[in-house]
């Protein structure tokens, strides 16, 4: 039976005025993944920043694990609770080797300089293994993060947030300025990373979308407009509308 992780039950918030999230309800199970479109300025970066706590909503609630409410949060507070974020521009430390990177995140948080010259633990460097293996930078692991592709960071980045173990991860359109080949094999990794943990993807690039292969929220003028599978809210006509003016 599925449960929910995230719950935001009638979320609003108002900027100089204009609603940007307008009563803004959906749950994400455990596990799941979940993308979320809709044209610009429909609130997708808004309604991530209510889930992290980097913005407050003015009204309705967020509630986290079917019990924790998350809505007075910031984001310290989320981070510890296990919700990572990936913003859309890949941030690695480029003169870092690769290996190094998920080092420094596994520890998070310690001096630099301490994490990378103290004493090297089995788990931690099977951990590390594990993490490269997922991400397919292996071969990459003692090159400084700078000579790695557009594609090949924001999937360091990707092994970055999972070093700190989420239960749930919010990426903010991984696909975009990725190569036909690379876009396909993010969507491979997330949907391999979803499963132990929830994923909820913000993107544009709807083949990408369909190659995620998960239920679909569509977001308008700050509410949900339509969920459910890409093929099933993609015929609908209030949602070909949004997106084509007709
Ligand atoms: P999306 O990510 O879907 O493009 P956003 O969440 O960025 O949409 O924005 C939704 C609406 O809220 C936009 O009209 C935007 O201009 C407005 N908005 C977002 N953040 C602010 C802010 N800090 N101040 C004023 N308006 C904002």
């Amino acid at each position: 039976m599925s449960r929910p992780q995230l719950l935001l039950d009638g979320v609003s918030r108002t900027f100089d005025g204009f609603k940007a999230i307008n009563n803004l309800s959906m749950v994400v199970d455990k596990g799941e993944l979940r993308a979320v479109i809709g044209p610009n300025g429909a609130g997708k970066t808004t309604m991530m920043d209510i889930i992290t706590g980097k913005t407050r909503p003015d009204s309705g609630k967020v509630l986290w694990d079917q019990r924790i409410d998350l809505t007075r949060m910031d984001e310290a507070d989320t981070a510890r609770l296990g919700i990572g974020r990936k913003f859309q521009k890949p941030t690695v430390f480029e003169s870092h080797t690769v290996e190094d990177n998920l080092r420094l995140a596994l520890k998070g948080g310690r001096s630099v300089w301490a994490t990378l010259f103290h004493r090297r633990t089995g788990p931690e460097n099977r951990r590390i293994a594990e993490l490269l293996d997922l991400i397919r930078l292996t071969e990459a692991r003692h090159r400084p993060a700078a000579d790695l592709s557009h594609g090949q960071k924001q999937w360091l980045e990707i092994g970055m947030l999972l070093a700190q173990d989420p239960e749930l991860l919010l990426v903010d359109e991984p696909a975009a300025g990725m190569t036909d080949a690379e876009t396909m094999w993010t969507a491979e990794l997330l949907k391999s990373i979803a499963g132990d943990r929830s994923v909820i993807v913000v993107e544009h690039d709807m083949e990408f979308v369909r190659e995620l292969d998960c239920r679909v929220t569509v977001l308008h003028q700050g509410s949900v407009l339509a969920e459910g599978s890409l093929a099933h809210v993609s015929a609908m006509p209030e949602v070909v509308e949004v997106y084509l003016g007709r």
